[in-house]
């Protein structure tokens, strides 16, 4: 297949919706599938969450599999404390601070950068951190920050950046690091006492930079398969079917549907850059999740020049959420967004309490855009 729309193909998805009905049949009667529920299968991307809703993909799938919507929305799990570290940022006279879109609306606890910059802070949406780069070329009066958050799939193109700065001797630019790593967060759920996953379907973006191997625990260690998937509804559709006759024959394998991206040892000039810029925290916070080891990165000392947190002094603050606020119950897919008390009411697009209302890509924002509004109790 080479163009999108054969990978929402409606006959192909039929049929595959088909096997995965069948395969799932045979679970039924096999010997060892615990009978008392349905099997768990975590999408840990919320571009995963995003396509299975807007395709209706749940819908299609037989009663005996449930979809867990996992952690992994950058500005879903962005605790407040650093929304509150980006605003003092942003409000600092000589700071143009730059972000993509998608944080602005992220509550901080007093407010989010979106209100900020309507109380005058100038802040601006860029498509990437060149552009960033960029302004601070073009406004060498200011000092340019640029938020850098994401996962390993947004991280070489900061260290990129960052580099390019470097080379071209720009001072006046700098990243405000916030990169999240996947495998130890996968990690963290599997150790969640209150989780009881049947398999993974793994983020393919994440996986086209790291490659296969980094996954290789999940299946080895915790003994649940995993399936590293493309974001089109044929990917998830087939990602499925392959779990499920994984799972049918006894197998915990790491498999690769997105072969047209993701290469096994992933993208090496890419680690590399990582590897130049950035090194491995002690933990990070998650909103949601708590601290987890080793789950973020931080700019190596070689690179302090360029790192907003040692050039500008950030209060770095431990902030709960609000007490109504049930995001971290979703996050680890405890609970389905509906069930939480301020769903469509206290908590919308149009009004967010909580972070996974904020992002396309977040369960709360997905289950309210796609009519779940009417499983309000
Ligand atoms: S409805 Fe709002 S507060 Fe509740 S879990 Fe979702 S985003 Fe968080």
């Amino acid at each position: 297949m080479k163009f999108v729309d054969e990978f929402r193909d409606t006959e192909k998805a039929k049929t595959l919706t088909k096997e995965i009905h069948r395969l799932a049949k045979k679970l039924e009667n096999k010997q060892g599938i615990n009978q008392s529920r349905p099997l768990q299968i975590m999408e840990f991307c919320g571009g995963h969450t995003h396509t299975i809703f807007r395709y209706g993909i749940e819908q299609m799938l037989p009663d005996n599999i449930e979809m867990v919507h996992g952690p992994g929305c950058p500005v879903c799990v962005l605790p407040m404390g650093r929304v509150d570290d980006c605003v003092t940022l942003a409000e600092r006279p000589e700071v143009i601070f730059t972000t993509f879109g998608d944080a602005m609306r992220v509550p901080g606890s007093k407010k989010s950068l979106l209100q900020a910059k309507a109380d005058g802070a100038d802040i601006r949406m860029t498509y990437s951190p060149m552009d960033a780069l960029n302004l601070a070329r073009t406004n060498p009066d200011r000092e340019v920050i640029f938020f850098g958050l994401g996962f390993e799939t947004t991280m070489p193109s900061t260290a990129l950046t960052v580099l390019q700065a470097e080379r071209e001797g720009i001072n006046n630019f700098s990243l405000f690091c916030n990169h999240i790593t996947t495998v130890p967060t996968i990690k963290a759920v599997l150790d969640s006492p209150d989780m009881q996953l049947d398999g993974f379907l793994a983020p393919g973006h994440v996986a086209m930079v790291i490659g296969e191997r980094p996954f290789d625990f999940i299946a080895k260690d915790y003994h649940k398969p995993l399936v590293i998937t493309g974001f089109e509804p044929l990917d998830i559709l087939h990602s499925m079917w392959m779990l499920l006759k994984q799972i049918n024959e006894d197998r915990s394998e790491v498999e690769n549907q997105y072969t047209r991206i993701v290469p096994t040892e992933g993208n090496t000039p890419a680690l590399e850059a990582i590897s130049k810029v950035f090194e491995v925290r002690e933990f990070f916070e998650w909103r949601g999740l708590g601290s987890i080891d080793h789950s973020g990165v931080r700019m190596k000392k070689e690179y302090t020049a360029y790192d907003a947190e040692q050039k500008f002094s950030v209060p770095n603050l431990k902030i709960a959420d609000p007490k109504s606020c049930q995001c971290g119950e979703v996050v680890k897919g405890v609970i389905k967004p509906w069930d939480c008390k301020i769903f469509g009411t206290k908590c919308n697009p149009e009004n967010p309490m909580g972070a996974l209302m904020v992002s396309s890509e977040g369960a709360c924002a997905a289950y309210y855009n796609n009519g779940y509004e009417k499983k309000i109790a």
